[in-house]
């Protein structure tokens, strides 16, 4: 057992287990199943770390399967959105493959249930077979079609799959029983017909598989060991493990020719289904129904929205991918289903940023501020370190004269109590530059603050004598004749609500959007981050961690995102400060 391997939840001590008892041969091979039906969320990151993880962790191997069952809600757009995104996360995939990959085998094996009298053609309606399938408490009726002979049946699945029959006439079902307790397994439907043109089969098929029978048998044809979903599942366990046994693909290997011929490796085995908790966070909506809404209503910029949960839009916010892994890791995998902070996700992405991010200054509500004592045409270098806490980092050279940006905020006319930066008359020290006193407010005719007129105390600039007098303190500052303008966006939470799903109150998630999620300002940055490459992090100091944005950031119209903030500036309940 190395560190990697040590049980850390009980999904690890069930595959340690079985590797320790040579179960599936000793070997472990998992996989990430997305339907290709919108872009990931933070939620579907869960389910990548923990089954590319495992792999990773017992020498073993982890797919990438795109379950493209329902043709007419699937795109490729989706696929190379949900192959970059894993890309981005970190992982690599054994193999890629579809369940579409598989409809021939699927196809073949239902000819097989058929054969062997365990599955037949129904022709009620939808609406027929919800009132013979019974409730919880009642059980269900047989179908009239149930004792169908095996020779009909095979004819007329043969002619469903010919296309001869309209969308929804008829359905293929397994025969199970009844009146199981499961009401999965009430002859659930295994086919149905449908003429829709698929995102990677095109026009080849007019019946598609039903999502139990495609994923449980896509898990066997591919020797995935174990199955990881979520606990919304446990109750589909039986029928997955039906469809499995009945079946048997090990020992009808003729079912899997066409992969052999397509040159697909093809070694299949006897899955075993886990169920874990969902993950949650609060103050977001993770659902790809939901999150589609939002943009094709045109509430977001699109998926990759700075404010949304999915995974492009917190790479876009510069939400390192490193602190999404971390998020989930830390969050562990259980069976109690839970709802997470959002704040906890915001601190791994402020461990992670405050390690890799180097510093700098900006101003981004800017105030004017002139240097009086100072020769106007006075121009100095400071030297900073780029990273306080990590001198690998180097050093960097900052252009100093006396008009200068400082924060609007920093400034003060009538200082509340505990107001510790400039006010009139009173001093405060510009980082790395030396103490200034503030002696002129200039203001415009509407009684607006344009200016400070300030003087700097020589004596306390770096290297000098007094360069250690205290202040109480210190605010930053960018060189206005060398600061480079740049559009600064300001993202807060898109809810407004820790749970926008709570619908109980009438409302829906709609009514909870935060009117204040984005403020985009001009601001001023130091000269030196003209050359920021796009996706960069940088802090800026006192404001926060910022990220050149990947789409819109160029050198000469720099676009800069605001990750986070420094700190947290929601408390528990909620509510802002
Ligand atoms: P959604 O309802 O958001 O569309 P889904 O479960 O239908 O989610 P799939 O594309 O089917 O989306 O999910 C792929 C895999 O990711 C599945 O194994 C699913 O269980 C897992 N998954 C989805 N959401 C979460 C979540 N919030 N936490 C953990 N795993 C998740
Ligand atoms: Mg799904």
């Amino acid at each position: 057992m190395t560190d990697s391997t040590t049980p850390t939840n009980f999904i690890r001590q069930i595959v340690l287990a079985d590797q320790a008892s040579g179960k599936h041969g000793g070997e472990v091979r998992t996989r990430f199943p997305p339907e290709p039906n919108g872009y990931l969320h933070l939620g579907h990151a869960k389910s990548i770390c923990l089954n590319f993880g495992i792999a990773r962790d017992f020498a073993g191997t982890c797919n990438l399967r795109f379950d493209d069952t329902n043709p007419t809600r699937e795109d490729p757009e989706f696929v190379e959105a949900i192959r970059n995104d894993v890309i981005w996360l970190g992982f690599t995939w054994h193999e890629q493959r579809h369940a579409s990959d598989y409809f021939e085998v699927l196809y073949r094996a239902a000819l097989k249930l058929i054969a062997d009298g365990k599955a037949f053609v129904c022709d009620l309606s939808a609406e027929q077979v919800r009132e013979y399938r019974g409730t919880l408490t009642e059980a269900g009726r047989n179908s009239p079609y149930r004792e169908r002979s095996v020779e009909e049946n095979l004819d007329l699945f043969q002619r469903m799959r010919n296309g001869e029959f309209a969308d929804g006439s008829r359905t293929l079902r397994a025969k199970i029983d009844m009146s199981a307790g499961n009401i999965n397994l009430r002859d659930p439907a295994l086919y149905r017909i449908r003429k829709a043109t698929h995102q990677n089969t095109g026009d080849a098929w007019p019946i598609y598989p039903m999502y139990d029978y495609a994923h449980a048998l896509s898990d066997a044809i591919e020797g995935i060991t174990h199955s990881l979903c979520t606990l919304e599942f446990e109750d589909h366990r039986p029928l997955y493990d039906w469809c499995v046994e009945n079946v048997d693909l090990p020992a009808n290997p003729q079912l899997g020719e066409s992969l052999v011929a397509a040159g697909l490796h093809y070694a299949p085995g006897r899955p075993r289904q886990i169920e874990f908790a969902r993950g949650n966070l609060d103050f977001t909506v993770m659902s790809k129904r939901k999150l589609m809404a939002l943009v094709t209503d045109g509430l977001v910029d699109g998926w990759d929205d700075p404010r949304m949960p999915t995974l492009s839009g917190v790479r876009r916010r510069g939400f390192p991918a490193a602190a999404v892994r971390t998020f989930w890791e830390r969050a562990g995998i259980s069976k109690q289903n839970s709802v997470i902070e959002y704040g906890v996700l915001e601190n791994c992405v402020r461990d992670e940023l405050d390690a890799s991010a180097p510093r700098r200054m900006a101003v981004i509500d800017p105030l004017r501020l002139v240097l009086t004592n100072l020769a106007a045409d006075h121009s100095a270098v400071l030297d900073f370190p780029n990273h306080p806490k990590n001198e690998d980092f180097g050093r960097r050279q900052v252009r100093f004269s006396p008009e200068l940006w400082i924060e609007r905020e920093d400034f003060m006319e009538t200082p509340v109590k505990g107001f510790h930066r400039l006010v009139p008359g009173g001093e405060v020290r510009l980082r790395g530059a030396g103490i200034i006193r503030c002696d002129d407010v200039i203001k415009d005719t509407s009684g607006q603050v344009i200016e400070l007129r300030c003087t700097l105390d020589e004596q306390s600039t770096p290297g000098s004598a007094g360069a250690d007098r205290k202040v109480k303190g210190t605010i930053h500052w960018v060189d206005a004749r060398s600061a480079l303008a740049a559009e600064v966006r300001l993202f807060d939470r898109l809810f407004k609500v820790a749970d926008p799903d709570d619908d109980s109150d009438g409302k829906s998630y709609h009514d909870h959007l935060n009117a204040d999620s984005r403020r985009i300002v001009k601001g001023w940055l130091e000269a030196g981050l003209a050359g920021a490459a796009a996706e960069s992090s940088w802090q800026f100091e006192r404001l926060g961690y910022f990220v050149a944005d990947r789409v819109d950031h160029q050198p000469k119209r720099p676009v800069f995102n605001r990750v986070v903030t420094l700190r947290d500036t929601w408390n528990k309940a909620g509510a802002k400060p």
